[in-house]
């Protein structure tokens, strides 16, 4: 008998029927003789609304209560697809992320899974039931709290139960038929990919393609979980997201193309300090000043030394935008810079292949397509398989289509968007 995990994501559980629908296919899936782990997300858009909710009533919410108000929202979809699932004849039991013994760090909003102790989880399939698990909760064993993984975490714990439990596969269940060369909401052309390496998949969520939570990502690489990213929508094959070191794992001999999709993240901060001091020991001090606001950097870029003053740039998601600049702010006289700048009219896109180790042109490419676009690029960084690119956040979209079309990325005929409001 085979172990398969399946996760659903808001989109495929947005109402009753959605929930009904999804019961069948997971009943359909057990009843073809396979064991069934089911991890749900919140229905449709809850967890955007339960923000929306606790900014009404306090600007700044407490970080626990905040964890207490969202994990609320996986317990409604575990519970009603249970009953939905008992309500087709067959046994199924729910678990809170504690129960399900997803054990975490103690960071409120983006803790780090640190060990998997489902065996209740195991005592429910071995009992013959399908076990829902409410994903991107966990509890931190030493301050005895709930916690969440951060946005899109179900994903991580979909993968987290694949592998502690050695599942066969992970599928990951969302609105469109797998992972694409871009996102088809923005690019109506965009094409399905069939399969794409770990690696690959890595650059692309940690570039904004939310398709697939980075940890999830992550996380299945280290521990060689399969995904299967696809449709709860159709019975299309998806994505196979696999590592190539362990060969593909349907024997597939796949070429690596030189371009394989366009990734990008609209909430983008850039802060400039200006003027600084062009003296070693100058970078440490601004970004340990940074590293003690927890923020996540994504791009630096310094300028060539003017009468021994440079200017460094640096780029953060837009929620870590302002205490940045509050805490650099503060330690401007320590700096010795001249000048502190904002602006968060920004937006953010990578072009990803990881056949771009190998040839050559590729940002000239780049560059001579958004040139002829007219579409200004304001900074600009580069991994072996990754070229990023700021640009001002207007003209971001823009900037991906032109570049899906200069990379011959477009499809024949337009991507399905089963559902989902893209929030
Ligand atoms: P779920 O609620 O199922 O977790 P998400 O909204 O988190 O779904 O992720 C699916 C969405 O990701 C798609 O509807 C699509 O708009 C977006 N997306 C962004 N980049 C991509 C991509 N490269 N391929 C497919 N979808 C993408
Ligand atoms: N419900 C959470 C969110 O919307 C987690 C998830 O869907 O993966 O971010
Ligand atoms: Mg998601």
């Amino acid at each position: 008998m085979a172990l398969i995990v399946q996760k659903f994501g808001g989109s495929s559980l947005s109402d009753a029927e959605s929930i009904k629908r999804v019961a069948k296919r997971i009943v359909e899936t057990r009843r073809t003789g396979n064991e069934v782990i089911v991890v749900v997300s919140a229905m449709g858009d809850t967890t955007d609304e339960l923000l929306d909710l606790a900014a009404e009533v306090t600007p700044i919410p407490a970080p626990r209560e905040l964890d207490m108000l969202l994990t609320a929202g996986e317990r409604i979809s575990m519970a009603l697809l249970a009953m939905a699932i008992k309500g087709m004849g067959e046994e199924a039991l729910s678990f809170t992320g504690s129960q399900a013994g997803m054990i975490t760090t103690a960071e409120h909003g983006s803790a780090k899974i640190v060990d998997v102790t489902p065996r209740r989880v195991r005592e429910a399939l071995d009992q013959g039931a399908i076990a829902i698990v409410a994903g991107f909760q966990g509890f931190n064993r030493g301050t005895g709290d709930i916690t969440t993984l951060g946005r899109g975490g179900s994903d991580t714990t979909a993968v987290a139960l694949a592998a502690a439990l050695d599942a066969e596969v992970c599928e990951i269940y969302t609105d469109v038929d797998g992972v694409y060369t871009t996102d088809p909401r923005v690019v109506h052309l965009a094409r399905k990919i069939d399969s794409v390496t770990s690696e690959e998949m890595l650059e692309l969520a940690a570039s904004g393609a939310k398709v697939l939570h980075l940890r999830a990502v992550e996380y299945a690489r280290r521990h060689g979980v399969v995904l299967h990213v696809r449709s709860s929508f159709s019975n299309e094959q998806g994505t196979i997201v696999y590592d190539p070191k362990k060969g593909h794992p349907k024997g597939a001999q796949v070429e690596e193309p030189i371009i394989t999709g366009i990734a990008f993240e609209r909430n983008e901060a850039k802060v400039t300090v200006g003027g600084v001091p062009d003296v070693p020991g100058k970078a440490a001090q601004i970004f340990e000043i940074v590293a003690k606001t927890n923020a996540n950097i994504d791009m630096i870029v310094q300028n060539v030394s003017e009468d021994n003053r440079t200017d460094i740039s640096l780029t953060v998601q837009t929620k870590d935008g302002r205490k940045v600049i509050e805490a650099l702010e503060a330690a401007r006289e320590t700096i010795g810079c001249t000048r502190l700048q904002y602006a968060d009219q920004i937006a953010k896109l990578a072009v990803v292949g990881a056949g771009m180790r190998d040839a050559s042109g590729v940002s000239a490419q780049l560059f001579r397509a958004l040139f002829d676009a007219g579409i200004n690029i304001e900074m600009i960084s580069t991994s072996e398989i990754r070229i990023s690119v700021v640009t001002r956040a207007d003209v971001m979209e823009k900037a991906v289509q032109v570049l899906h079309t200069a990379f011959g990325l477009d499809a024949d005929e337009e991507a399905t968007v089963y559902a989902g409001t893209g929030r």
